[in-house]
């Protein structure tokens, strides 16, 4: 569908134009079947001949057709201006018809009221109710023309009755269908904007994939549709309630636990069922009221995934809506859940994916490529900000003896235990990695050599302190770039070559790479 296409018709009127043309084209035909069966039946009221009159008709009725199927080739604007224009010609048609057989004694003046409901029910309230005054206008017109004698009906033809009775009635008829046809528009109206929403989401979804990134736009989208107070979605792990994402105000929550143990979120987590509160009980839903204070008209659903709770969605739908929640709200937004329920579990199994991706199986520090791709991120990022990036190459001292003496099992656990106090001696920003073997690299970002040489040392006590299966030493080679003089190789090839050093000078030490030598011209 062209963006054209989508929003012509979304302005324009629920039913697509292409279906009003062809539905007005039937219309048009139909009456001139009641022409051509009037023509028949009522010869002797014909004041023109009725054969050229239907002849007329019918080439109308062929046009519109035609007009239908142009709009069909090449659906634009114009086609809508000219669907239009023949609404206002239909009028004026079908009163020259009424009035030449016989004007309000005519059974073809009937065909105002079926094209007005025909439009009312077809295009739209709106346009019925328009198209009906138009009507009105016409007779009016016919009549005063009669009236002052620029049209002339033959003598002795009954003309009926003065036409207010039956405008009365045509204008009553159009006013029930268009009241009746206001109410299915509105849902009509209502429902393909919360469809709309809903597509919209759920294509945002397919260009995301963090977690968190997913539940943002997952409050955004129900917030904006269903016009809510707040919508919180919690991240339900390890049996305690996260706040991941809120839109509208949430208040402090620091210091309290979440109460999934009782109130509300605990008949959600347990039950898995939606809960619908009017109002939080201060004693039982303490954490929930705290961080929404005064909240009304709760919807709270549980999002389940792998036949467990991983979410749970809570929109407070405020004192606006009075008491209860309309029907319509409640299913959409249960519709809206389910998408937000697979997004986010597709989000977090892509983000586990990933993770696993980049950690190393045995250690759980991260791998090669991750270090790779770390390091060059970090070099980049301190070129733009100036800063300086440490990295320590480790090596654990004689490790293939131990391996031989202990067995590649005992070799593997030394190897987990380094993995551990490795993490544990990194900071938050440090990127500690199994580079290869028994070989382990951690980046720091910003530290000099004094800094890194500082952190090498920290890391080759930790190390030899261990309480692991075997007691372990381990060489450490280290270096620090300003990173506008280096890319992630010479960074690396500095640090081993300290380690070797470290390992010539008798292993179990720190070393540290000597100043980068200045790059020479080549004469
Ligand atoms: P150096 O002090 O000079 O570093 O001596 P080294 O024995 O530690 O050095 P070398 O590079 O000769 O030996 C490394 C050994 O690490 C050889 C290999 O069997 C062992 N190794 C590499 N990866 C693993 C692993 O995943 N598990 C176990 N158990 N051993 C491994
Ligand atoms: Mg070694
Ligand atoms: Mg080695």
């Amino acid at each position: 569908m062209t963006m054209q296409g989508d929003t012509s018709q979304r302005h324009e009127s629920l039913v697509p134009v292409l279906d009003r043309a062809r539905y007005l084209a039937g219309f048009r035909t139909l009456a001139t079947v009641v022409l051509v069966v009037h023509a028949f039946t009522e010869w002797s009221t014909w004041q023109v001949d009725p054969l050229q009159v239907v002849g007329i008709a019918a080439a109308y009725a062929a046009l519109t057709w035609l007009l239908a199927w142009r709009m069909r080739e090449e659906p634009n604007h114009r086609g809508l201006t000219v669907l239009n224009a023949t609404l206002l010609l239909d009028g004026i048609a079908i009163g020259l018809l009424a009035y030449w057989t016989g004007w309000m004694a005519s059974p073809l003046r009937y065909l105002f009221v079926v094209h007005a409901l025909a439009v009312t029910l077809g295009a739209s309230f709106r346009s019925g109710i328009k198209i009906c005054v138009w009507h009105v206008l016409v007779v009016l017109s016919l009549a005063e023309a009669d009236a002052v004698g620029v049209l002339v009906r033959p003598a002795g033809q009954a003309s009926g009755d003065e036409p207010w009775w039956f405008l009365g009635l045509t204008a009553a008829a159009v006013l029930v269908a268009a009241s009746g046809a206001w109410v299915n528009e509105r849902d009509l109206r209502r429902n393909r904007f919360d469809l709309d929403a809903l597509a919209t989401m759920g294509s945002r979804f397919e260009q995301l994939d963090s977690p968190a990134e997913t539940a943002r736009v997952a409050v955004e989208a129900i917030s904006s549709t269903f016009e809510t107070e707040r919508v919180v979605l919690f991240e339900a792990a390890g049996g305690s309630l996260q706040p991941l994402a809120s839109v509208g105000s949430v208040g402090p929550v620091a210091g309290l636990s979440s109460d999934i143990g009782s109130g509300v979120l605990d008949r959600v987590v347990t039950s898995r069922e939606i809960v619908l509160a009017a109002s939080l009980s201060p004693r039982d839903d303490v954490w929930l009221a705290s961080l929404l204070p005064a909240a009304t008209n709760l919807v709270i659903i549980p999002l389940v995934a792998d036949d467990a709770v991983s979410a749970v969605l809570v929109v407070e739908h405020g004192p606006k809506f009075g008491s209860r929640l309309e029907r319509r709200s409640h299913d959409m937004i249960l519709r809206f859940a389910a998408h937000v329920g697979l997004a986010w579990s597709n989000a977090m199994m892509a983000e586990r994916i990933r993770e696993i991706a980049r950690r190393d199986g045995l250690t759980g520090l991260f791998n090669r490529r991750a270090f790779d791709e770390s390091l060059a991120m970090e070099l980049d990022r301190a070129s733009r900000t100036g800063t300086a990036v440490g990295l320590a190459m480790i090596d654990i001292d004689h490790f293939k003896r131990l391996n031989d003496g202990h067995g590649h099992q005992v070799g593997d656990e030394v190897l987990r235990v380094v993995g551990e106090v490795l993490r544990e001696e990194s900071r938050r920003m440090d990127v500690a990695a199994r580079y290869g073997g028994e070989e382990f690299a951690v980046i720091f970002p910003g530290a000099d050599t004094a800094d890194c040489t500082l952190a090498g040392e920290r890391m080759r006590s930790a190390l030899a302190a261990a309480a692991g299966p075997v007691p372990i030493t381990v060489s450490v080679g280290v270096a620090s770039v300003r990173a506008s003089a280096s890319s992630p190789d010479v960074l690396i090839r500095r640090a081993d070559d300290a380690l070797y050093r470290a390992k010539a000078q008798g292993r179990n030490r720190v070393c540290t790479a000597r100043p980068a030598s200045p790059v020479r011209s080549i004469a």
